[in-house]
């Protein structure tokens, strides 16, 4: 009973704690912009696709298919870890035996996992620390973000060794006949055959509650890590950019007033309001999903290690445009829930975090947005962003100004008027 107590204490406390934390997240996506979302069989397919068979990241097949493996694990162990909360609070053990050969696969399948998922957390770790892979450099990742990979990397090894812990010591208390199935488990468990009964039970319940309060540690941690792509991809994926890439969005109140200059006698649609703000200078400037994209980025950096810009020296890191975005709307959110959507700390996602040199070193070539294993699109925030300084501030590299001002005068990019267009052609036959 008292096992029972202190169980339901503890996960009141993870769900308190975890919840408290996505409120504020909630608040921070009520200060951006609507997103519209439709054709949710199409989100279906998609969801299948990339998040669930891993598409994008099996592109690169050894590496890939180690981090598909330790998702595919993270799924089927889950049933085991619910089992446990409900075993925690009933004091029962292995509440969902009844479902009898059904429970035999998926936990089997958890037990070969707990392994898997083990060598292959060590093959990153590996990589991570002494292999110096290039694309985990870069001047946005400082060492907080080396840090916390690691720490995260090592919470789930110790997460796969208490769950093999676990099945061991079960097995070892129940010589007469177990629940479940333990490929792997079963053949370690005879090396603690000799152990007592009452040693055998220390050291299960050691594992055992290792295991579910690093589970519940971990849910309050990820939020706060780069690992938060754990809870933030499978719903990233589903709720991703649905045109092609490369198509931008047309701003409707400027289209409005462009149809209305080309076609004066035209009645103007003024149905679509006229923003506050064109583009994107801060945060509140953007959409929910591009805030969502930024929670979600793994920081793995294939985008960065796709981008032309980046490639050929440029000062545009993609994974730099979501780390900062997270960044500044951590800083800037709370204050604006506290203080109203007026608040100013006279800064801004522009210029003080992302600067006008990133912003136009960019091709909007969308590699990156196609690298991305979580379909973050970082070329229509990007845009977004120039938008700004174009509309707002008339700020555009000077050819880029020379062209507007064609545009405004000629009707056309060229430096010449509409009526000498076809000079080129007065002496040809
Ligand atoms: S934006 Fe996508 S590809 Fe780039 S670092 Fe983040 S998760 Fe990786
Ligand atoms: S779209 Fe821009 S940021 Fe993305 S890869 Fe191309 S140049 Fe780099």
């Amino acid at each position: 009973m008292i096992k029972q107590i202190v169980f339901t204490a503890a996960l009141l406390i993870t769900i308190i704690i975890f919840f408290y934390t996505i409120s504020t997240i909630i608040k921070k996506i009520r200060l951006t912009k609507p997103y519209p979302i439709k054709d949710f069989g199409k989100r279906f397919v998609l969801l299948l696709k990339v998040a669930v068979a891993q598409s994008t990241i099996l592109r690169r097949p050894v590496v890939g298919f180690m981090h598909a493996l330790v998702f595919w694990g993270f799924i089927i162990i889950l049933f085991g870890s619910i089992e446990i909360v409900f075993d925690g609070i009933s004091g029962n053990e292995r509440t969902f035996a009844f479902l009898g050969p059904i429970y035999n696969i998926v936990i089997g399948l958890g037990d070969l996992f707990a392994y898997i998922i083990f060598l292959c957390i060590i093959a990153f770790l590996v990589r991570r620390i002494f292999m110096h892979i290039s694309r985990f450099q870069g001047v946005e990742m400082k060492a907080v973000s080396h840090r916390d990979a690691n720490i995260s990397l090592l919470l789930i090894m110790i997460l796969m060794v208490t769950l093999m812990g676990t099945n061991i010591f079960y097995i070892v208390l129940h010589p007469e006949g177990y629940s479940g199935y333990f490929p792997i488990s079963a053949y370690l468990a005879p090396v603690f055959e000799n152990m007592s009964g009452n040693t055998a039970y220390f050291w299960h319940e050691v594992n055992w509650w290792l295991h579910i309060l690093l589970i519940f540690f971990f849910a309050n941690y990820l939020p706060y890590s780069k690992h938060f792509h754990v809870f933030m991809s499978l719903p990233n994926v589903f709720l991703s950019r649905l045109e092609s890439l490369g198509k931008l969005d047309t701003m409707k109140n400027v289209l409005r007033e462009v149809r209305y200059m080309l076609n004066p006698d035209e009645t103007p649609d003024i149905s679509t309001e006229v923003p506050g703000l064109f583009g994107v200078k801060d945060v509140n400037d953007a959409t929910w999903k591009n805030y969502f994209d930024a929670l979600t980025c793994t920081q793995c950096g294939r985008c960065t290690d796709v981008c032309p810009a980046n490639i050929t020296g440029k000062k545009l890191s993609p994974r730099k445009i979501f780390i900062d975005f997270r960044k500044r709307m951590d800083e800037i959110g709370p204050k604006l829930i506290k203080n109203g959507a007026e608040f100013t700390d006279s800064k801004s996602l522009v210029r003080n975090y992302i600067s006008e040199e990133e912003l136009w070193a960019c091709t909007t070539c969308n590699a990156c947005a196609k690298e991305c294993p979580v379909n973050i699109n970082h070329p229509t925030l990007i845009v977004d962003m120039r938008r700004y300084l174009v509309m707002e501030e008339s700020s555009a590299p000077g050819l880029l100004n020379n062209m507007f001002a064609h545009i405004e005068n000629n009707g056309a990019p060229w430096q010449y008027s509409a009526e000498e267009r076809m000079k080129w052609a007065e002496n040809l036959k």
